[in-house]
């Protein structure tokens, strides 16, 4: 009988201990704007993780770091239409939302917002954000209308998480900035907060499109951490002309046959405009296709 008792007793101990809410699952606006208008009053600071899902180790990351930053953690899984151009990889970007629900529940994420197209842009939609400088530079040179697609799907996921701290990675580099921007042009009373890139063990930036790489153009794919390394190991040695920094980068990238250079660009962390030389720091920025799939890294570098 008291052995009894004693399962009883702990069985029962876990929903006493841990007075943890279940992760909510969100898909219509009006929900997640009523739960936000509802914390808020509460007096919760909301902290909201974007992203397209498919989630890894630098989503979660993000997500950690999110816990500690407020109350309670909001991230959205939207793959944005609007961000692809018709030759990229919408249909085809990988998706699984099963497993991407597990992860959040496991990092203690409040709720997950994770809207159809169709609630996003419902039939007659027509309004559109843009950035005009800077999304035009860099990655906006190859991808034209990317960035378009991304600040407007920011702008209308902030009105509806309405959340107090949003966090973006650094690894979209130009999206942070944009989003910074976006911020300040439009009023957003919303503290935007920039994760340092995750890595894998041996230098490749995570992401979601790291999949896509065969066994061989994941090894290819190190030549863009490779790269970095080798600038800021130029600029340690007092190296700060633009110009021989990033002809020696795209040269170091171009000896691998698996790799084609998109872009390297040396250029001012703030407004992304190519510098030709660094003064107090600079970012090197790149975008180099491995086989099909396209990867970009970048740093900060300080001589
Ligand atoms: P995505 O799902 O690719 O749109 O990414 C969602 C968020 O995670 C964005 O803010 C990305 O910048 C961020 N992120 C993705 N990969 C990394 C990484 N390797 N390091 C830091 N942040 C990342």
């Amino acid at each position: 009988m008291g052995g009894c008792a004693a399962i009883l007793h702990y069985s029962n101990t876990p929903t006493l201990q841990f007075n943890v809410m279940p992760m909510q699952i969100i898909e219509h606006i009006s929900e997640m704007q009523h739960w936000s208008d509802a914390t808020r009053r509460d007096g919760r600071r909301i902290v909201f993780v974007p992203t397209m899902g498919f989630l890894h180790d630098a989503h979660l990351s993000l997500v950690r770091d999110g816990k500690k930053r407020g109350d309670r953690v909001v991230v959205s899984i939207f793959v944005n239409p609007a961000q692809f151009s018709p030759n990229e990889d919408f249909a085809a970007y990988p998706r699984d939302f099963e497993r991407d629900r597990g992860l959040l529940e496991r990092e203690h994420a409040d709720v997950l917002f994770h809207p159809s197209v169709r609630e996003i842009y419902p039939e007659g939609y027509q309004t559109h954000v843009n950035v005009d400088k800077l999304s035009g530079l860099l990655c906006g040179a190859h991808r034209p209308g990317h960035f378009q697609g991304v600040a407007t799907v920011v702008a209308k996921l902030f009105n509806i998480v309405r959340p107090h701290v949003a966090i973006f990675g650094e690894k979209d580099y130009q999206q942070l900035q944009l989003v910074r921007r976006l911020v300040r042009d439009l009023n957003f009373a919303i503290e935007i907060i920039g994760h340092p890139i995750v890595r894998e063990a041996d230098g490749l930036a995570i992401s979601s499109r790291n999949i896509y790489l065969s066994p061989e153009e994941r090894q290819a794919a190190l030549c863009l951490s490779r790269a970095l390394v080798r600038a800021a190991c130029m600029v340690q040695r007092g190296e700060t002309r633009g110009r021989v920094i990033t002809e020696a980068v795209r040269g170091g990238i171009e000896k691998e046959p698996l790799a084609r250079v998109e872009y390297v660009t040396l250029c001012d962390s703030a407004t992304l405009e190519p510098v030709e030389e660094i003064q107090e720091s600079a970012l090197l920025a790149l975008a180099v296709r491995i086989g099909k799939t396209r990867l970009i890294d970048n740093q900060i570098l300080k001589p």
